[in-house]
């Protein structure tokens, strides 16, 4: 493709996207990246139109507007990763970089010497690009796969960029300003085709990916606490028990007269005593142990690979942290108590809603015999006889 062909080329595959992304900025509440997206591929589109009319600018535009504009454009880049990725607003992004440029552009100016000015704006690309890789890589390991599609756009930038910074020291001190080989020019004109498309298709794609991703894990948590619900638990208890011979406990808990705390102090304090108990035994937990709400006040924690006296040693140490925490939501000191079911074994020759009958029957054996307790599936009876 010749240089005329490639710039229409670039702008095409910019404002079609920048277009996409405006309209969905319009459209979706809550995502703000789709205006950052949007304003980088207008300003990388507005800086490769000041570099194709930079024969016909004034010389200090040269130095300045087609280089602030690209690195705007890319400083906007990097915003948009950082927003999409939930990382906080950083606003050196912006003036860290103009800051560089105008440093190397006042000197590059004075000394009539265009190779500084092309050598700072390649060298704050190629540091842009690789802050925004190093975003990307932390959203592509978290399991947006989309986010690996940024990643090699981005890395296809910072390496033209590295190679155009060494460009940039074997540059004739004589050149002109302004882009003149046509190799070099041929080249990033490409690049840039293939990074606008790439970044403009994963842009859409990791968007979609991500709200799926958030549908996926609402549907399987808990709204008021957060915890996971009882569909989840159900179906990781499914998964455990089709497995037959892998050990794993269930423990269910249930607070203690919680209707007279709601009573007392109504449900607003209910509802968030409920929410700190949740937190407070998550805490207490390992990663891969499921914890869920399994409804009103009751939940339970399913833990795989322990053993049955390390499961009653936790479901004890559990029920002993709760009825040590204080909440402090009234004016006196408030404290609830659970009592507690456990169930170890495999789920060989077992379905799951016989393993939660038999640790309900166990709950019910704790609240029996007084509350603030907990009972093992049989043969054991309680914690105090397991332990024994
Ligand atoms: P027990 O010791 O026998 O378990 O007594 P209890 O009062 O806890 O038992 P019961 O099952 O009779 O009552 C549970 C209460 O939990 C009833 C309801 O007021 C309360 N509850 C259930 N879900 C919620 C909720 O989402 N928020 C609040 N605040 N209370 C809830
Ligand atoms: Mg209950
Ligand atoms: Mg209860």
């Amino acid at each position: 493709m010749d240089i005329p062909t490639l710039y229409a080329a670039n702008l095409v595959v910019l404002f079609i996207f920048a277009s996409c992304f405006a309209a969905l900025a319009r459209r979706i509440a809550n995502a703000p990246y789709w205006r950052s997206w949007a304003t980088a591929n207008l300003l990388l589109a507005a800086a490769l139109i000041a570099y194709s009319l930079e024969a016909r600018l004034p010389l200090s535009s040269i130095y300045i507007l087609p280089n602030f504009l690209l690195m705007l454009g890319f400083a906007y880049h990097v915003h948009a990763a950082r927003q999409i990725c939930g990382s906080s607003y950083d606003g050196s992004v912006f003036w860290g970089p103009l800051a560089a440029l105008a440093v190397a552009t006042l000197p590059a100016m004075v000394l009539g010497d265009y190779r500084l000015v092309y050598l700072g704006t390649n060298m704050l690309v190629t540091g842009l690009a690789v802050n925004a890789m190093w975003t990307y890589l932390h959203a592509g390991r978290q399991g947006l796969i989309s986010a690996y599609g940024m990643l090699g756009a981005f890395s296809l930038m910072a390496i033209e960029g590295l190679i155009r910074t060494v460009h940039g020291l074997v540059l004739d001190p004589s050149a002109d300003a302004g882009l003149r080989s046509n190799i070099v020019l041929t080249t990033h004109l490409f690049t840039s085709l293939v990074f606008s498309a790439l970044t403009g298709a994963c842009a859409l794609c990791l968007s979609f990916e991500q709200k799926a991703h958030d549908y996926r894990d609402a549907s399987r948590r808990d709204p008021l606490t957060g915890i996971f619900n009882r569909r989840e638990f159900e179906r990781q208890l499914a998964r455990l028990v089709a497995a037959q011979d892998y050990p794993f406990a269930v423990v269910q808990f249930d607070i203690d007269h919680f209707k007279s705390v709601n009573d007392r102090y109504g449900h607003v304090i209910g509802d968030r005593i409920l929410e700190e108990f949740a937190e407070l035994i998550e805490t207490h937990l390992r990663d891969h142990d499921c914890f869920a709400r399994l409804g009103g006040e009751e939940f339970a924690v399913l833990m795989p690979n322990v053993s049955e006296a390390n499961a009653i040693k936790i479901a004890e140490r559990l029920r002993s942290l709760v009825s040590g925490h204080i909440f402090d939501f009234a004016d006196e000191d408030l404290r609830i108590t659970v009592s507690a079911g456990v169930f170890h074994g495999t789920g060989a020759n077992r379905t799951p809603d016989g393993i939660m009958k038999a640790v309900d029957e166990c709950l019910y054996r704790s609240k029996n015999a007084g509350r603030n307790r907990v009972s093992v599936s049989r043969p054991h009876t309680s914690a105090e006889e397991a332990a024994a």
